[in-house]
């Protein structure tokens, strides 16, 4: 008999009239992510179970950990439908956890099992009293210890890992995510990605005056990403060109506001190509001087595609937290200068005028810079196994 790992949905359980194809996606995230392993699922409305080789389940049940829709994760660990061996399992697996009540919780899917549930409860109850300091609570007991008599075998199970919740990625479409190699920019991935929406990166580097350092953290952060995805993309934008015609055309203030409209509308046009019906970026309320309102809406005023800022209103104590939670802090602060960094003018607008940006943008020709640039982007897929040795 196999091992089994049971799961419990996420939020997509409150999703009615949509759940099946909640739980599809699900099941067809599990089996992308867990494709080197031989698995097999089974589900149905309320639960999945994955069948795995008894080595791997640890391994396992780590990387379920990190797909969103899942509300947690139980090892259910396998044995004879016979009384004694059961009784014999059950005391092997609490001795390994600490507590004081428990009950049983007995479910009998396969009825040809002559004892009925309540009676069994009782017979297993009484074993564990027998063997184990411990008092039985049947309504807020420390460990509920749960028995499924299938017509396979029994399986048995007590404690939970929990799953990160939030949707199955996908199941809301994809996104484009301006990704830098800050901080702000992969927690704001993180965060569409737990609420179902797929995500592609758009990378704007600038050589020689970046590095390829710069680039490969990227990349990391991508691929950290890419734990709780399965299919991120880097998309690298060659933004040279265009960096250097805003600095040599655009007076000092401007720059970064005519920089972050180009940036705009290149994510807008590729994000179409892509099939995105969002961009995502890591922009907060506030941080810096392109991210007040002001600047926000003259920086936005270049598109019509929605533009989701997921941190837009933590304070970036919070950003940090989540970043270090999900792993990605660590990368995000090695000193590696960003494109935006490398041309920061000492004084940049707080306040910026629109009519004032579109005059400093006909000073050059950006359709045809954005053009080129479009066409000339790099499409990085392979770094999902080896991330670790990016940097
Ligand atoms: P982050 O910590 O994510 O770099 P930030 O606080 O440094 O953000 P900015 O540099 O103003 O803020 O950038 C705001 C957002 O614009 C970033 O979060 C990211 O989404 C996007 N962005 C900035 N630079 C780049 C880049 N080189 N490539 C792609 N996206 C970028
Ligand atoms: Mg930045």
């Amino acid at each position: 008999m196999k091992h089994l790992i049971l799961i419990k949905y996420g939020e997509l359980t409150t999703k009615k009239a949509n759940r099946k194809v909640f739980i599809n996606m699900l099941a067809k995230n599990i089996q992308m992510q867990l494709r080197n392993y031989e698995i097999k699922i089974q589900k149905d409305r309320v639960r999945m179970y994955i069948e795995v080789e008894e080595r791997y389940i640890k391994e396992v049940a780590e990387i379920l950990t990190h797909i969103f829709g899942i509300h947690s994760i139980v090892i259910c660990y396998p044995v004879d439908t016979n009384t004694d061996k059961i009784k014999e399992k059950v005391l092997e697996l609490l001795k390994e956890v600490s507590f004081h009540t428990f009950k049983v919780a007995t479910k009998r899917a396969d009825k040809s099992f002559p004892i009925p549930s309540m009676e069994f409860n009782n017979v297993i109850g009484g074993h564990v009293l027998k063997n184990i300091d411990c008092k039985v609570d049947v309504h807020d007991p420390d460990i509920i210890l749960q028995i499924e008599i299938r017509k396979e075998g029994t399986y048995i199970y007590t404690d939970e890992i929990q799953g990160i919740g939030g949707y199955p990625v996908g199941i809301q479409g994809k996104g484009m995510l301006m990704l830098s190699g800050g901080i702000d920019s992969p927690v704001a991935g993180y965060m569409a990605l737990k609420r179902g929406v797929d995500i592609e990166c758009l990378y704007f580097e600038s050589p020689p005056h970046t590095s390829l350092e710069a680039k490969n953290k990227v990349i990391k952060l991508a691929s950290i990403l890419n734990q709780y995805s399965g299919s991120i993309k880097v998309h690298v934008v060659p933004f040279t060109k265009i960096q250097e015609a805003i600095y040599k055309n655009v007076p000092d203030s401007y720059i970064i506001t005519i920089m972050r409209r180009i940036m705009y509308r290149i994510a807008e046009q590729y994000g179409k190509k892509r099939k995105c019906k969002i961009i995502i970026n890591g922009e907060s309320i506030g941080q810096v001087a392109s991210q007040t309102l002001t600047s926000m809406s003259v920086i936005n005023e270049v598109t019509n595609m929605p533009v989701i800022r997921p941190v837009a209103c933590l304070d970036k104590l919070e950003i940090i937290e989540i970043a270090k939670k999900i792993g990605t802090y660590e990368t995000s602060i090695l000193p590696f200068e960003d494109c935006c960094t490398i041309f920061l003018p000492k004084h940049p607008v707080i306040h910026p005028e629109l009519n004032r940006a579109k005059e400093y943008e006909s000073y050059f020709d950006y359709e045809s810079l954005i053009d080129e640039c479009i066409c000339n982007i790099e499409v990085v897929t392979d770094f999902c196994k080896n991330y670790e040795d990016l940097l």
